[in-house]
């Protein structure tokens, strides 16, 4: 623990952090020392991580990337952070974040933009920046993050480390601060996808708390990861009979031939490995970017209702009445993305406006899953990027929203759809910035995933 706290220390022109408390880790870590000395060691015994500061905890402060929950304390964790502290986790610190999640480049923190450790003028992706910052730089062994639209895998294509998203449902959203809650799902970010299974059987589980939890049997994901896809697999060739689905919709314009080139080389390397590539269609891909930006602030102008001055964080000093001080707390601790996706949420329930807008995303969301199911009808796995550039430079595209919500074309619609999804490093684009290889399966098939993942690492 020691260790990583110096070297976050070192490191903190990163930014990656937005609370650290040594005597908060080093306790954690002296209770896992007295674990190791008592036979008691769980699976993650005395390994750091560091958590997205979306998740409550109790021994550090939570701010989501708000100013409005600046020093917020919460009276309990996470279930996710509880199930690693269970498993014998310590935690380094609280992970810089856009604020709320909302974003592509941890540029709309109200603690500061994150650095990309690979080239700190360019941004670590988002909204999970600092979590990958954090394991890209050596700060910790893993991470928590959260994807509601591509958190997990945007940030970790953008520093070349590995990520996965689980089914909607796996990972309990219990004291996961809720940005859109059908579509928020929790998640391990790590250097390999060895280390993503280990972390995600801690993380992974029913949870009563959390209505949308699945109660499913326990599993353990890294048991495929040592085993051949099919029987008839050779050494050479141990995924020999994986059907690879490419989507054409995937490698339209707007895709950077480096990414482009990247990504479908990595793809023959699966052939190599004995997999063989199919074509398959998503042809919805681009109408996934309305849809979620409707579906998205519709949800997170409900969530965010919450916040008001009363119950948690900030509240603004000279108010006149009560609505007086909702409206100047609210005013002054929201950031304006939060702002603009509060208004353009509230517009798109609105009466009048709620058939044209939310019904009509709410429509399309259901054609985007059922195109997943046709495509999955016809392989094991889709393949293609994860984003259609590399890491961009700080400031590039912050003035302008809407540039930043079209980066999100390749993650949104597995959201929309529920699907687990992972990134996973597959090449540097001339500049030497990492590139990611996004690898989609099919509900609960997260062993799956990380078998092929793992097979190409
Ligand atoms: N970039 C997307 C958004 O801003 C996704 C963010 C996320 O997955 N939390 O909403």
């Amino acid at each position: 623990a020691q260790h990583f706290l110096s070297r976050i220390e070192t490191h903190r022109d990163l930014n990656a952090f937005i609370t650290v408390d040594p005597s908060a880790t080093l306790a954690q870590a002296a209770a896992a020392d007295n674990a190791l000395s008592n036979g008691a060691a769980g699976a993650l015994t005395g390994i750091p991580l560091a958590h997205k500061d979306v998740f409550v905890t109790r021994d550090f402060a939570t701010t989501a990337g708000s100013k409005i929950l600046a020093k917020y304390k919460s009276p309990f964790d996470a279930a996710a952070v509880a199930r690693l502290a269970q498993a014998g986790a310590v935690c380094v610190g609280k992970a810089n974040m856009d604020e709320f999640a909302m974003g592509s480049s941890n540029e709309n923190s109200f603690y500061g933009a994150v650095k990309n450790p690979w080239n700190p003028l360019t941004v670590p992706g988002g909204s999970s920046g600092g979590s990958a910052a954090a394991v890209a730089a050596g700060l910790c062994l893993g991470a928590t993050g959260t994807d509601t639209g591509g958190s997990i895998r945007q940030p970790a294509s953008f520093t070349g480390i590995t990520g996965i998203k689980p089914t909607y449902g796996r990972v309990s959203r219990y004291g996961m601060i809720a940005y859109a809650s059908s579509l928020d799902q929790g998640g391990p970010m790590a250097r390999t996808a060895e280390d993503c299974a280990l972390l995600l059987n801690a993380m992974a589980g029913f949870d009563e708390k959390d209505s949308t939890s699945m109660e499913r049997d326990d599993e353990d994901f890294t048991r495929l990861l040592a085993q051949n896809f099919s029987a008839d697999a050779t050494e050479s060739q141990p995924l020999k009979g994986l059907k690879i689905g490419v989507p054409a919709e995937f490698y339209g314009a707007g895709l950077n031939e480096e990414v482009k080139a990247a990504t479908l080389a990595a793809i023959d390397q699966y052939v190599q490995l004995g997999a063989t590539v199919v074509d398959v269609r998503l042809p919805k891909t681009e109408l996934s970017i309305p849809t979620y930006y409707v579906i998205a602030p519709a949800e997170a102008s409900s969530n965010l209702s919450r916040f008001d001055g009363v119950r948690y964080g900030h509240r603004a000093e000279n108010y006149t009445d009560l609505e007086d001080m909702y409206r100047k707390t609210r005013a002054e601790g929201f950031g304006w993305e939060v702002q603009r996706r509060i208004l353009v949420g509230a517009y798109v329930l609105s009466h009048g406006y709620y058939d044209a807008y939310y019904l009509q995303a709410q429509r399309l969301r259901r054609m985007i899953a059922q195109d997943y199911q046709n495509a999955l009808a016809q392989c094991d796995v889709i393949m293609g990027p994860v984003a259609p550039t590399t890491a961009w430079a700080l400031g590039e595209k912050s003035s302008d929203p809407v540039q930043m919500y079209l980066a999100d074309i390749y993650t949104l619609s597995l959201n929309l759809a529920g699907l687990p999804g992972m990134s996973v490093p597959c090449g540097f684009d001339a500049s030497g910035l990492p590139i990611g290889l996004q690898i989609i399966g099919n509900y609960f098939d997260e062993a799956r995933l990380l078998q092929v993942a793992h097979a190409f690492q």
